[in-house]
């Protein structure tokens, strides 16, 4: 409602038409928000994208100015480069639309797993190997990437996982994982390096990795993408990110495709290269990526207990709702596709060891 009246507002019109007032602008907020940084950030950003350039390194440019690695990631996405200095395309928008989009169909999800049972943790690893080694304990499941099989397997046959987001508004999405050579990829930091849970998996196919892996798996995330509304990819069932490339390739997936969603757990903490970059990569992309960090509590941390619990949570962490399951020898089924807790928020999450 109009605070002034009629003859109160015809004089103010009647000043500003003559050049005695400046006109406010209707929406000075909007205007004001734009898009322009103050001065000091686009100095900065100008800085780090020279340097950028220039080849150095995050972590070198974030030395030299005296600011956090975070914030140089967060500079090189906002002046539209990628870490290596090249250009990068826009996709969280487009992202959103799509999600909209999808939600109608999601009404029709199912669980498709193919199988409903999985082992019970019981806090203890079933087997460990020496501090030394560097591969899997079954070297002969390793393969090398072959485009006549898919590097992405369907989530339905991982009982714990699921093929399909049934719950959340990413239901009806569609989850596939991926499995790499645990150990050859791992930092050696990793605290399960000697008592990982592969080591208890003799049939997991593990694909070798490498420029063919990132080659092949680029045209199936595409293909993936352009079949299905919305693509949720569990890294890594096994492995982790072996190089800074290997998380540059899916920043750029996420860039490229808007209905690409990714969760999963990774051994590299915050504050090395590759943790660092990762943190990144979820920062610009909180509604799509969800890799936490091992071994750590607080946002975006896992870590396993080595006792069997009921209890729902440890601290400020929430047990595993499907490992609390098979403890307590329910029969809700839950597993990651009826659950979402990982996406859902950045609190923690307890893992019993297996
Ligand atoms: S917390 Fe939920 S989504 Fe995460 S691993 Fe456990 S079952 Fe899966």
């Amino acid at each position: 409602m109009d605070v002034l009246s009629p003859d109160e507002r015809a004089a103010i019109d009647e000043a500003v038409s003559a050049g005695r007032v400046e006109a406010v602008p209707e929406k000075p907020t909007k205007e004001r928000r734009g898009r322009e940084p103050c001065p000091k950030v686009a100095l900065r950003r100008k800085i780090v994208a020279q340097d950028t350039k220039r080849g150095k390194t995050p972590h070198q440019i974030a030395e030299a100015i005296g600011v956090k690695v975070q914030t140089v990631y967060n500079d090189i996405y906002a002046v539209g480069l990628s870490r290596g200095g090249r250009k990068q395309s826009k996709g969280d928008v487009a992202a959103l639309r799509k999600a909209g989009a999808a939600k109608a169909k999601s009404a029709r999800a199912q669980d498709r797993r193919r199988f409903k049972t999985v082992p019970v943790p019981m806090g203890d690893p079933s087997t460990t190997v020496a501090a030394d080694a560097r591969r899997t304990l079954f070297p002969g499941r390793v393969f090398e990437p072959d485009p006549g099989e898919p590097l992405l397997k369907d989530g339905c046959n991982a009982a714990k996982i699921g093929g399909d987001v049934l719950v959340g508004w990413l239901k009806g999405a569609r989850i596939y994982t991926l499995t790499l050579e645990e150990r050859a990829t791992c930092p050696r930091a990793c605290a399960h390096w000697q008592s990982c849970y592969g080591n208890s998996m003799p049939h997991a196919r593990r694909w070798r990795h490498g420029p063919a892996l990132i080659a092949q798996l680029d045209q199936e995330i595409a293909a993936l993408c352009n079949r299905h509304e919305r693509i949720l990819i569990r890294l890594h069932v096994l492995g982790d990110f072996w190089s800074v490339e290997y998380v540059e390739f899916w920043s750029r997936a996420l860039e490229r495709h808007p209905n690409l969603f990714v969760f999963g757990f990774t051994a590299h903490k915050q504050g090395t290269e590759i943790g660092d970059y990762i943190a990144a990569v979820r920062g610009r992309h909180p509604d799509r990526f969800w890799m936490r960090h091992s071994d750590v509590t607080g946002p975006w941390g896992t870590f396993t207990v080595d006792f069997p619990t009921a209890q729902k949570r440890i601290g400020d962490a929430v047990v595993c709702p499907e490992q609390r399951d098979g403890m307590e020898g329910s029969p809700r089924g839950t597993h990651c596709g009826n659950c979402g807790v990982c996406w859902a928020s950045p609190v923690p999450i307890a893992f019993v060891t297996h």
